[in-house]
C-alpha cells in the first residue's frame, strides 16, 4: 500500500495531493482554530512573556534580557511562538500582540530597574509587520515616555530575513529609531542573504548568531569557520555580537577565543518567568561582585 502511494506521490501530480490531503485537512482545522482562539487571547490574559538572560562574556554578568512571548490556551495548552506567529502576521493580529509584548516588556525592566536591579537591556523580537508599520518609532517613544524608562534600555530585534528584505526602506527605520535613542539588533544572523554593503549602513548595535551555527562549533570545521567569519565581520563593522543557543562548556570556550561578546543559552539559563528572572539576577549579581 505505502509503496503504491510513494510510487504515485513520485509520478503523478494528482494523487500527490490526494495522499497530503487528509494532512492537510488536519493542517487547516487547527491554524482556524487557533486564529480564532487568538482573538481573545490578549484579553483573556492568555499572553504573558518569560525572559531569558544574556551574559557578558568575560565575567558572566547579566546585561540583559531578551522577552520571549508565550500563549497558555486553556484547552489547547501551551502554543509555541513558531506556530502562533505566523498565523498572528497573517491575521494582522501581531500588530495589537506586538504591542502589549512591548509595552509589558518595558514596564517590567522600569519596575526592576526602580526595585534597585543593576541596570541592562530589555530585548524584545519585532515581527516584519511590526517593524514595516509606519507608527512603530512613535510607539515606541511614547510607551517609553509612558514608563519613564530612557530609551537605551530597549534593543528591538528584527531578524536578518526582515532587513535585508527591502533593505533601503530598512535603513529609514533603523536611522528613526536610533534618534529616538532605540538600539537594534539583527536575529538569527548567518540563516539569510546578507548583502555585505547594506549591513555597513545598518543603524544596528549587535549581530544574534544564530543559533544553528552555534550547535555544532565545538565539532563542526564549517560551523566554527562560520561564526569565527561572523564574529570578526561584526567587529570590522563597529557591531558587538552575541551568540545564541550556547549550551555546552566546549561552545562556551570556543566563543570566548574567538573573541564573542555575549552569550544567551541553557548552558546558563533557559527563558524564565519574572520572579525566577529576578532571582536568576539578583544571584548573578553577588557572583559576579564577588569576582
Ligand atoms: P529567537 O528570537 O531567535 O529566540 C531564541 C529562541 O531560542 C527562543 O525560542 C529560546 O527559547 C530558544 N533558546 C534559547 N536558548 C536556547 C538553547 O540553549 N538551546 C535551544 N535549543 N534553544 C534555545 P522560543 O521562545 O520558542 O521562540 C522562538 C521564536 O519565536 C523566537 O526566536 C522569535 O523569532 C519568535 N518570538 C518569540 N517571542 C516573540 C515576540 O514577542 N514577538 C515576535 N515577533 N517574535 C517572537
Ligand atoms: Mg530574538
Ligand atoms: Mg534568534
Ligand atoms: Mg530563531
Amino acid at each position: 500500500h505505502a509503496d503504491i502511494a510513494m510510487y504515485n506521490a513520485k509520478h503523478d501530480g494528482r494523487n500527490d495531493y490526494r495522499f497530503f490531503n487528509h494532512d492537510m485537512q488536519l493542517r487547516t482545522a487547527r491554524v482556524l482554530a487557533l486564529e480564532n482562539a487568538m482573538h481573545q487571547a490578549l484579553e483573556r490574559n492568555e499572553f504573558y512573556l518569560q525572559y531569558q538572560p544574556q551574559l557578558s562574556i568575560k565575567d558572566h554578568r547579566v546585561i540583559g534580557v531578551e522577552a520571549l512571548l508565550r500563549w497558555k490556551h486553556p484547552e489547547l495548552g501551551m502554543i509555541s511562538p513558531a506556530e502562533f506567529i505566523p498565523l498572528a502576521e497573517n491575521s494582522g493580529q501581531i500588530i495589537a500582540i506586538g504591542t502589549w509584548v512591548i509595552r509589558t516588556a518595558v514596564n517590567q525592566l522600569k519596575r526592576w530597574l526602580d526595585s534597585g536591579l543593576p541596570p541592562m537591556v530589555m530585548a524584545v523580537n519585532l515581527s516584519a509587520i511590526q517593524f514595516k508599520h509606519p507608527d512603530l518609532p512613535g510607539l515606541v517613544s511614547s510607551i517609553l515616555e509612558q514608563a519613564q524608562l530612557a530609551p537605551e534600555y530597549l534593543e528591538l530585534e528584527l531578524t536578518e530575513g526582515v532587513a535585508m528584505g527591502d533593505p533601503v526602506h530598512a535603513i529609514g527605520i533603523m536611522d528613526d529609531l536610533h534618534s529616538r535613542g532605540v538600539r537594534m539588533s539583527i536575529d538569527d544572523f548567518g540563516t539569510g542573504y546578507s548583502s555585505l554593503s547594506y549591513l555597513k549602513k545598518f543603524n544596528i548595535y549587535k549581530l544574534k548568531i544564530d543559533q544553528s551555527f552555534v550547535r555544532d562549533i565545538a565539532t563542526d570545521a564549517d560551523d566554527s569557520a562560520i561564526v569565527s567569519a561572523i564574529i570578526q565581520l561584526a567587529h570590522s563593522l563597529g557591531f558587538i555580537t552575541i551568540a545564541e543557543g550556547v549550551e555546552t562548556e566546549a561552545q562556551r570556550e570556543f566563543l570566548l577565543k574567538q573573541g564573542c561578546d555575549e552569550l544567551q543559552g541553557y548552558l546558563f539559563s533557559r527563558p524564565l518567568m519574572a520572579q525566577d528572572t529576578e532571582q536568576f539576577i539578583k544571584l548573578n549579581q553577588q557572583q559576579t561582585d564577588l569576582g
